[in-house]
């Protein structure tokens, strides 16, 4: 039998991790809870578990500061926020800090179970180092051939400009995770670009209209509302 993944849970609201505890150990895998952010540090020291679940209002240091202390560590382990829906901005602070992935309270069982896999997946990816960039990637009908520089919908040969392209690329390399505005604009237009959202909506919406893709009902690319994009995960 496979070994459990440990996955090491911060959150002082008990009703929260009870349940939380529970849809974990259902699903096999392996929990340690803390309540505070100082035992949850110590607890990730001394049990290194493969994935955080993060709730950034804790009782005693602030979770974005306990985020701070655990990511640049030379083991990468992936962390969720589990956000509250008043704290919006630090959110997307988390998001740009090096989280993974999010999930707003209250969230359901599924939807965790969804993340948390995502997530792991993508971290082992890393790990085999088989992530980085790929030469092609493949979503639904959507075919990126990065080395070649061409994007079809099924048969269809699509043109792209070259930003619409580096962003599409973008999407594609970090497929399943949301990418912040503030992520995509350094990286497309670097970090001193000085370039608006508003831009990025402009190209975003063009590469919608050229995917043939309904924003209202994506196939590809989801819209983050106030945070940024997420492109579906790579079939590849
Ligand atoms: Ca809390």
């Amino acid at each position: 039998m496979a070994e459990k993944r440990v996955i090491l849970l911060i959150e002082d609201e008990r009703t929260i991790s009870n349940f939380i505890c529970r849809a974990l150990a259902a699903n096999d895998y392996k929990t340690i809870a803390a309540a505070t952010g100082k035992e949850g540090i110590s607890l990730f020291f001394s049990h290194q578990p493969d994935l955080v679940l993060l709730d950034l209002g804790l009782p005693d240091i602030d979770g974005l500061e306990v985020l701070g202390q655990l990511s640049g560590l030379p083991r990468e382990t992936p962390v969720i926020i589990i956000s509250a829906r008043d704290r919006e901005s630090e959110k997307v602070r988390a998001l740009d800090m090096g989280a993974d992935d999010y999930v707003v309270k209250p969230f359901g069982v599924p939807e965790l179970l969804a993340r948390i896999r995502t997530t792991l997946r993508r971290a082992d990816r890393i790990r085999l180092s088989q992530e980085v960039q790929k030469d092609r990637y493949r979503v639904k009908d959507l075919v990126v051939d990065c080395a070649r520089h061409q994007i079809f919908v099924g048969d269809e040969e699509i043109h792209f400009t070259q930003n619409e392209f580096k962003i599409l690329e973008l999407l594609c390399a970090h497929s399943g995770k949301v990418l912040t505005y503030d992520f995509i604009l350094e990286h497309v237009w670097g970090p001193y670009g000085g370039t608006s959202n508003q831009i990025l909506r402009v190209n975003m919406a063009n590469i919608r209209r050229k995917l043939h893709e309904n924003p209202s009902d994506p196939k590809y690319i989801l819209t983050e509302l106030g945070i940024g994009y997420r492109m579906l995960e790579d079939a590849t």
